[in-house]
């Protein structure tokens, strides 16, 4: 039995690895690099990811590129329960991954997506580089072909109570 799940894991792996379609979204500066990344210079076609998607419904991987104010985050939660499992999350720049510059300054940013979604792969500087980016599909990708289904859903399934939870919490502040 382990044998097949093992050869049924290993090609869903491979093709989803191999054919990430990243959401079409950005909020700030991090996203010129993240359009960048597409651009022919760096091509992530190579890696079968250039397929950006308008529709959440169509896609498996939300690179979440700049900063995110509670006013936005229930937008961020939204699209993200309308793509399809399996999904996948990139934070990218230190706003999105922990509230970068406006941590300890600001009233409206969230300090760090994962209040809001889980985070499959955490992406700082200020901005990262297209060449940087990269690299975190790269290392999803390694971390998509190991996994097993049945961990994937205890990866999710981990994070859905602290989810509801800063959910409250964002429509408390929201509404300030
Ligand atoms: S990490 Fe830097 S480049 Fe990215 S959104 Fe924040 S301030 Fe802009």
């Amino acid at each position: 039995m382990n044998i097949i799940i093992s050869s049924i894991d290993y090609i869903l792996n491979w093709s989803r690895a191999n054919s990430l379609w990243p959401l079409t979204f950005a909020t700030s500066c991090c996203g010129i690099e993240m359009m960048q990344t597409v651009a022919s210079d760096n091509d992530i076609a190579r890696f079968g990811s250039e397929v950006f998607r308008g529709s959440p419904r169509q896609a498996d991987l939300l690179i979440c590129a700049g900063t995110i104010t509670y006013k936005m985050a229930p937008v961020l939660l939204m699209l993200y329960e309308q793509m399809p499992e399996p999904k996948y999350v990139i934070a990218m720049g230190a706003c999105t991954c922990g509230g970068g510059m406006f941590a300890e300054t600001s009233y409206s940013v969230v300090n760090g997506i994962d209040k809001i979604i889980p985070v499959d792969i955490y992406l700082p500087m200020c901005p990262p580089r297209p060449e940087a980016l990269i690299d975190a599909i790269r290392k999803l990708q390694d971390k998509i072909k190991k996994e097993s289904v049945l961990h994937r859903k205890e990866f999710v399934n981990a994070h859905t109570s602290a989810l509801k939870e800063n959910n409250k919490m964002l429509e408390v502040k929201g509404g300030a």
